[in-house]
């Protein structure tokens, strides 16, 4: 592998992503989506395929999919077609798939990524509107597999990029773009490891001083942003070797084997006529009218970059970390509302960046399920900004807390009960700085000579022998007022 030179070559690569959206009943009947229900209790005659029953098109697939158009610069079609996509499957008793074919419903979109050192469009070729299959469920019984319908029939889309990923990083970016896009528009819930989201990778390599591409394969079982990125690795070197050993690559569809890390084939790719694809007949074309693209124009949240330039104007935080803020709407959202409830938003910045983040890292929770509220978070950094309290005491009440996060107990109650209020009551603070100062004369001496850098040394001393419970600001004000009236005194 290693005498092969591999900066001869270069990657190409598509990706099909399928969304499942959070509508709340099916694409074609009214049966709830809810999310958990005990298998095959969320189905009726349709989804079961039964003769004789009529799809009726949920208008809000329609206007979800005209959303996530709307978000990556898609063309919305005013007249759209959905067509069947015929093929066997267990999970799928009706025998075909409502899906579209000749005619999406979005079309020419972009989606714009950010790597490391360089930015980038990739092209959406198509955003299309089709029903989930059922889950085949294959180890719960040692003998049979299970399957569970209350699947089938829930709303998807599929989005198709263009061939214009160029390595597997730029696809992992993609992804997480993706994601990012249909969560802030809230119409999926962006989990690829629960399913919600599904991508199907292409990939294919060419000399890099060739225009054609070359033969893909289509990578498949590919439940997470990591496998995605390793699958595309592996599969590109494969190729290259096959190409380079004087081989041919065969057009395949491959599943990724995540436990082995490598690709094995699962069948010849399927062509489109494999399908027998034909206009749906039970559903009229769909239209889409002026009025209902700007009705959803106009409900677009803000969208991630929009948001992370007005939090950089708004907040004066920096780039870095107006960014972090906003990659997740649900992040960006807990921080606006403490920022509601404080005076200042950089400090607001300084704890959901640390701590905040930190222990979501730690727990692999959301920040939905993050424990404390925003309520009790404003009121630790306003007492912190009142400097009533150091940073480090901060930190402390914080993971208190969270140790606690039910308790009915304000920062000021902790920061009374840890004996963590700072004291900003000279009576307190007088003896202990005139002890400081009568103790240590060298240095009184020294500060009285000029050397102004040893009001440190005081505040540390009377820092320490308050035992950090002293406002800082206020001991430097009553130390440096002693030392200055010092001369007279002597
Ligand atoms: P199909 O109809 O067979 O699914 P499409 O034209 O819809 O094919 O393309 C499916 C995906 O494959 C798209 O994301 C597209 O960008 C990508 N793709 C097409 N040709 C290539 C290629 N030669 N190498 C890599 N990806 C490709
Ligand atoms: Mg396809």
């Amino acid at each position: 592998m290693s005498t092969i030179d591999h900066q001869n070559y270069e990657a190409v690569i598509g990706l099909e992503v399928h969304a499942q959206l959070l509508t709340e009943s099916k694409a074609f009947t009214s049966i709830s989506t809810a999310f958990g229900a005990s298998p095959n209790t969320q189905i009726s005659p349709l989804c079961i395929g039964h003769p004789g029953t009529l799809p009726v098109l949920n208008e809000n697939l329609v206007r979800y999919t005209i959303k996530m158009g709307l978000a990556t610069d898609c063309e919305i079609a005013r007249k759209s077609i959905f067509a069947r996509k015929n093929y066997f499957y267990p999970d799928l008793p009706k025998g075909y798939q409502i899906s579209q074919y000749e005619t999406p419903i979005c079309h020419d979109g972009t989606l714009h990524i950010d790597m490391e050192d360089y930015e980038k469009d990739i092209g959406i070729k198509r955003i299309h509107m089709e029903e989930d299959a059922g889950k085949s469920i294959h180890d719960q019984d040692p003998h049979n597999s299970l399957i569970d319908l209350n699947r089938a029939g829930v709303p998807l889309i599929e989005i198709v990029s263009e061939p214009d990923i160029s390595t597997p990083e730029e696809a992992y970016a993609y992804l997480g773009r993706i994601k990012q896009i249909v969560t802030y528009l809230g119409v999926c819930d962006g989990n690829m490891e629960e399913g919600s989201l599904r991508c199907d990778a292409n990939v294919s390599v060419k000399p890099r001083d060739r225009k054609e591409f070359g033969t893909r394969t289509e990578l498949k079982n590919l439940n997470s942003f990591r496998n995605v990125e390793r699958a595309l690795r592996y599969e590109i070197e494969r190729q290259i070797e096959v190409i380079e050993s004087g081989g041919e690559v065969i057009q395949h569809t491959l599943l990724w084997d995540p436990q082995k890390q490598q690709t094995r084939q699962m069948r010849t790719k399927e062509e489109a006529h494999d399908y027998r694809y034909f206009p749906e007949p039970d559903i009229p074309p769909v239209v889409v009218t002026e009025s209902m693209i700007e009705e959803e124009r106009e409900r677009l949240p803000e969208m991630p970059d929009v948001r992370r330039q007005r939090f950089i104007e708004e907040f004066e935080l920096s780039a870095d970390d107006a960014y972090r803020l906003t990659e997740e709407r649900e992040v960006a959202d807990f921080y606006e509302s403490i920022v509601e409830q404080v005076e200042n938003p950089q400090s607001v910045s300084n704890l959901v960046l640390t701590e905040v983040l930190r222990v979501l890292n730690e727990r692999s929770i959301g920040i939905e399920d993050f424990p404390v509220s925003t309520g009790r978070l404003a009121e630790l950094i306003q007492l912190r900004e009142d400097d009533k309290i150091s940073s480090s005491a901060q930190t402390e009440i914080f993971d208190a807390m969270l140790e606690e996060p039910e308790a009915d107990k304000s920062a000021e109650d902790y920061a009374k009960e840890m004996n963590l209020m700072q004291v900003s009551d000279t009576d307190f603070l007088e003896p202990i700085i005139d002890e400081v100062i009568s103790s240590n004369p060298d240095e009184v001496k020294r500060y009285q000579e000029g050397k102004k850098g040893l009001i440190g040394f005081f505040i540390g001393q009377t820092m320490e022998k308050s035992r950090g419970k002293a406002n800082p600001k206020m001991v430097r004000e009553m130390i440096s007022e002693k030392l200055e009236n010092g001369d007279q005194e002597s």
